[in-house]
């Protein structure tokens, strides 16, 4: 935090480490939460329309709820950390399931399962909640998000479908308690969204008791909107007024009158803004219930449930025949993709990170990095213990359906004697060759060389050692008989550091 003069004024750090450098993604978040409302999102830019300092010397908070700070990232864990799994790809969570409305109409309009239109729409009418936070489209640019407070089935069904562009719903959200009095609210967001809703529950700020449930979104990054539409109409000759809806499957569809085109992800990839590109967070990992596309199903979407109210509330709309689920065991190729896309994600951001911090002085994410925190765990307490250990004998499309069936990415390989002989992931598995999955082994594509941990050692040794070897887990034996005692990964190591956070509250 900035000191000027005799204030402690975060808007001063907000504006040169985040809108200075042109990482702000338009959540709203800093002109909901604003105490003395300075902050206004006017043409597309966060404003404040007066110095709040004149007024108060103390107020972390624009800075500190903004999703690209690195403030009270671990404390907005423990929203989710209770869930029974983790996984270094997606994060905490209860179940994994496939679901779609069972309203045929709705599902045509969503180009997925249309699962968020009737979750929201069943809350509404059951009056679960009273209001929901959606991203309905402007009518000048109906690919344009306009977000809005929504509070008959009409105002949801007209937010059906994924708009590519920042939508301001946290804004929305603050709308919605302060000028519709709304106490019980459900939102939905991409992953950013819902941190910095998170972020406000972690302060404990005065709104966010009116928030019910959270349904985030799988996000791969949105674009920004001048660019990316001059880039169309440039390229294409559509303009913004033509773009019907765009969408996403194995290409970028844009959909006109005259038809679709579908362009390669990687050919607009420069129009996706600053922020998503060191962005780690694919499905949403600090929502309730998050939900993404199931490619290559059609009608479908992905769905992780995270939390216990996220849980009760899905499951409620699954009695009550509003959702059908289908056990996403039965389609590794979804869970497979999830999982990829997720790891690619990040393992992208982590490239992106060190250049850009180098670039601007500032990281507007938060990575996993050296803290002395991590002294203080033993590896045998934040080790996961009772892991599967997969045959080397087993054949690539075995492991896949494994996989799918045990939710963790990577398992350790040992031979016919039981010998430890390697580690194989989904990612090694994935690079080969669909008709050669029958015919090759676990063996054959397994890491050789395991990176070992003591369970006498510290988090930070651990930790040192994955950044040496460049790898996210370490596979943890004992110093006498070498037995396998459990493994370590970045999420354990993250584990440990929400709790030190949490104890510090
Ligand atoms: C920017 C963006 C990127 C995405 N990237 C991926 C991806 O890479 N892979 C993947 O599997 N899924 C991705 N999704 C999610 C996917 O497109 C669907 O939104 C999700 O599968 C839910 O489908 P559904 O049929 O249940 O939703 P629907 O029932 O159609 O409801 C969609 C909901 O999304 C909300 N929404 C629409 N646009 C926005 C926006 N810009 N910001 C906030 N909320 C919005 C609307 O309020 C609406 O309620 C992305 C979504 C967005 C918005
Ligand atoms: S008063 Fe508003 S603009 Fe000023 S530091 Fe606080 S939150 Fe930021
Ligand atoms: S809180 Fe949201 S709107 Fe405010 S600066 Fe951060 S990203 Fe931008
Ligand atoms: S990629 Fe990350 S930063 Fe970008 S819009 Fe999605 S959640 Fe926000």
């Amino acid at each position: 935090m900035e000191l000027k003069g005799n204030s402690l004024i975060a808007y001063n750090v907000l504006e040169k480490k985040i809108l200075n450098n042109g990482f702000c993604t338009l959540c709203g978040a800093c002109e909901a939460a604003c105490p003395t409302s300075a902050l206004h999102i006017i043409s597309e830019k966060v404003n404040r329309l007066y110095d709040c300092s004149k007024d108060i010397d103390l107020c972390p908070i624009c800075y500190e709820i903004c999703p690209h700070s690195e403030a009270l990232l671990l404390r907005s864990l423990k929203f989710v950390a209770d869930a029974p799994i983790k996984n270094e790809a997606i994060g905490y969570y209860r179940k994994m399931v496939l679901a779609q409305a069972v309203d045929p109409k709705l599902r045509q309009q969503s180009h997925g399962g249309a699962v968020v239109t009737a979750l929201l729409n069943y809350g509404i009418e059951t009056k679960i909640f009273d209001s929901a936070i959606v991203s309905q489209s402007e009518p000048e640019n109906p690919s344009k998000p306009k977000p809005a407070v929504a509070l008959v089935p009409d105002d949801i069904l007209s937010a059906v479908g994924s708009k590519f562009f920042p939508s301001s719903v946290a804004k929305a959200y603050g709308s919605a308690v302060y000028s519709h009095g709304k106490s019980a609210i459900a939102f939905v967001g991409v992953p950013c969204h819902v941190l910095a809703l998170r972020k406000m529950e972690a302060w404990q700020h005065k709104i966010i008791d009116k928030l019910k449930i959270t349904i985030g979104l799988f996000c791969f990054g949105t674009f920004s909107f001048s660019s990316m539409l001059e880039y169309i109409e440039k390229t294409y000759k559509i303009r913004a007024s033509d773009i019907k809806q765009m969408h996403l499957s194995s290409k970028f569809a844009i959909q006109t009158e005259k038809g679709e085109i579908r362009i390669p992800l990687s050919e607009i990839e420069q129009h996706i803004m600053p922020s998503c590109r060191t962005c780690m967070d694919f499905t949403s990992e600090l929502a309730d219930i998050s939900v993404g596309g199931a490619y290559p199903l059609k009608d479908w979407s992905t769905v992780i449930i995270r939390t216990k109210a996220g849980e009760d509330f899905f499951y409620k709309a699954v009695e009550n025949g509003i959702i059908s689920t289908w056990v996403i065991e039965q389609e590794p190729k979804v869970f497979e993709r999830v999982m990829l896309a997720a790891m690619q994600k990040r393992a992208e951001a982590l490239k992106k990170a060190m250049e850009m911090e180098e670039y601007y002085g500032y990281l507007p994410t938060l990575l996993l990095r050296e803290t002395p925190d991590l002294a203080k765990y033993k590896v045998e307490e934040i080790m996961t213990k009772n892991i599967q250990i997969v045959p080397e004998s087993m054949f690539v499309s075995q492991f896949l359906d494994y996989v799918a069936k045990h939710h963790h990415i990577g398992y350790p390989v040992e031979n016919e004697k039981g010998e430890l002989v390697g580690w194989v992931t989904i990612e090694e598995a994935a690079n080969v060759a669909k008709k050669k999955r029958n015919e090759t082994s676990v063996g054959e594509i397994a890491r050789k060389t395991l990176v070992v941990a003591y369970p006498d050692e510290t988090a930070l040794d651990v930790f040192k050692r994955m950044s040496e070897y460049e790898t996210g887990r370490v596979v943890v034996i004992d110093r006498v008989g070498s037995k396998l005692l459990g493994i370590v990964t970045k999420a354990d190591l993250m584990h440990a550091l929400a709790k030190q956070a949490e104890k510090r509250v």
